[in-house]
Parts: C-alpha cells; sequence; structure tokens
C-alpha cells in the first residue's frame, strides 16, 4: 500500500489555501502596478510587497530559472523554510501552495495564486518545475568542485541585492527555485533540466504579511548548457526575469482574508525559569 503524505490534514486546516479566495485575488481585474524592475543575468533585485498585495515574476524574454528568497520585512528572523514547504505541500510548487516560515513563526509568507506552467506535471524522466528540492548555486561549492573563483552565484548575487535592506550573507537561505525544472534520478541523485519558460509564462503569489523578497537570475540561464565550468555557451542561454507588483483596488476581493498569526504553541519546550519561593523574591 502507498504510504500516506506524512503532513496531510483537513481541507479546511489554515495548512491550505481558500482556493474560492485565492482563484478570486487571481482573477481580479482591477489591480494597479505599484513596482515592476527587469533584472539582468547574473544579479538579483530585492524588493518588498506589502501584505494583501500581489507579485508576479515572469520570463519576458523565455527560459531562464530564478533563486527567490522572502522575508518578513520587519523582522528578516522569520524567513522562508524550504524544507517544511516541501514537508507540508510537495517538492515542486504550485497555485494554491503556500511557501512558509521558519520556527517559531511555522506561517505563511506568501501564497501562489497563479502559474502558468501548472500543467508541466511530471516529465519522462520524473523532472518537475519550481523546484524545492536543491538550492541556490554559491562560489564555496564552485571553488571545490573547480578551483575557480566567482562572484556571480545566485548566493552572491542575492547577498548583493540584500545589502541595502541591512540583511547580510548570513540571512541568504535555501531558495525556491522558479521556473526550474529538477527532479532525483534512479538513485535518487539531484538533477536539473532545461527550464520550459516561454516569453510570457509567469509565477504570481499573494504576500500574506509584509515581505521582503531577493530574486537571482541564475548564470545557469535555462540550464540547457549548465556545467561548473560555466562556458560561453551557458552565458547565451541567461536572460532577464521581471518582476511586477500589483495592489488589488477592490477591496472586497479580500473578504475573508486576514494575515496568519504565528503558531499558537508556547510551551517554550518545556523550559521553566526557576521560581524562588521560599523569600517570595522572585528573580531577585
Ligand atoms: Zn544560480
Amino acid at each position: 500500500m502507498t504510504p500516506a503524505p506524512a503532513y496531510d490534514a483537513p481541507a479546511d486546516s489554515p495548512i491550505y489555501a481558500n482556493k474560492q479566495l485565492y482563484t478570486r485575488i487571481a482573477d481580479c481585474p482591477s489591480r494597479t502596478l505599484t513596482h515592476s524592475s527587469l533584472i539582468r543575468p547574473r544579479s538579483a533585485h530585492a524588493w518588498t510587497v506589502r501584505a494583501g498585495q500581489v507579485c508576479r515574476i515572469t520570463a519576458p524574454q523565455g527560459a531562464q530559472v530564478g533563486d527567490l528568497n522572502i522575508w518578513n520585512s520587519h523582522n528578516p528572523r522569520e524567513r522562508f523554510w524550504a524544507s517544511r514547504t516541501r514537508q507540508l505541500h510537495q517538492s515542486h510548487v504550485s497555485t494554491f501552495d503556500r511557501l512558509w516560515s521558519c520556527l517559531p513563526y511555522m506561517r505563511p509568507l506568501v501564497t501562489i495564486t497563479a502559474d502558468t506552467l501548472v500543467n508541466y506535471g511530471v516529465d519522462e524522466f520524473g523532472g518537475r518545475i519550481h523546484d524545492l528540492l536543491g538550492t541556490r548555486c554559491d562560489p564555496y561549492i564552485h571553488h571545490l568542485m573547480t578551483g575557480e573563483s566567482d562572484d556571480f552565484h545566485c548566493h552572491s548575487n542575492l547577498t548583493r541585492a540584500v545589502a541595502e535592506y541591512g540583511l547580510a550573507e548570513s540571512d541568504v537561505h535555501d531558495v525556491l527555485n522558479v521556473f526550474q525544472v529538477t527532479g532525483l534520478d534512479e538513485k535518487g541523485r539531484y538533477f536539473m533540466a532545461t527550464s520550459p519558460a516561454k516569453v510570457g509564462d509567469y509565477f504570481e503569489f499573494f504576500a500574506e504579511q509584509d515581505v521582503l523578497c531577493a530574486l537571482s537570475v541564475c548564470s545557469g540561464g535555462d540550464l540547457s548548457q549548465w556545467g561548473w565550468k560555466g562556458s560561453e555557451e551557458m552565458g547565451d542561454t541567461t536572460k532577464p526575469l521581471g518582476v511586477e507588483v500589483y495592489t488589488i483596488d477592490d477591496a472586497t476581493v479580500l473578504e475573508g482574508w486576514k494575515a496568519p498569526e504565528p503558531s499558537g504553541y508556547r510551551g517554550l519546550h518545556g523550559l521553566r525559569m526557576p521560581v524562588r519561593e521560599e523569600d517570595g523574591l522572585a528573580g531577585v
């Protein structure tokens, strides 16, 4: 018998998005563009999205993978937790999946509202799109693999992009690889495949709280020519990615939506502060 998903919850659990509400948000025709940027290859951009706004990541020139980080914009200790999101939803996320924050917060940062590649499904090699299995490329593993130094891996791009928000390298965390096809082979080894994104494809999410996002446009381009050594051919596959932030003008669309609270657990892990009751001067 196939084992049941370990984190399965009742359909009305806060783990899952209310499909009616998020379809209404995705379909709302009255929205105003408040921020737009084009991110060139081998660089990253950081921007904020207010709770209740919608953010769209676009592939304006076609296939290109992007590495996404998300924080609570008021408290960067609350940040995206890729592995728990993978357990709660899927190894590759799409419409109605939520991107969850780390402990002790354990609440959605954003909910995915639209994905033009939702029908990619599972390819002949077991690959799926919008990857949570892997993480960002970085110069440390690159140096171990090749002996070379390169300042334009996604980890470095993200580090530079968030500096203006007062964040540092240690704030960069495991990513969602948008538009990226990956899977595990018959031996469980991670593989990447060519991104199928076309001009006009997009991946859109609704901000459940005020968030800071950062997106790196990977040096690997569409991954069709991927290699640790890099090559002119790989560089030729790189294209910019776009970011658009929208305000929803029709407030009635958000009826029934409430910003999520942190998890209600208050047990302090069983730890208790000692109380000196014998002299009635606790804490002195
Ligand atoms: Zn990368």
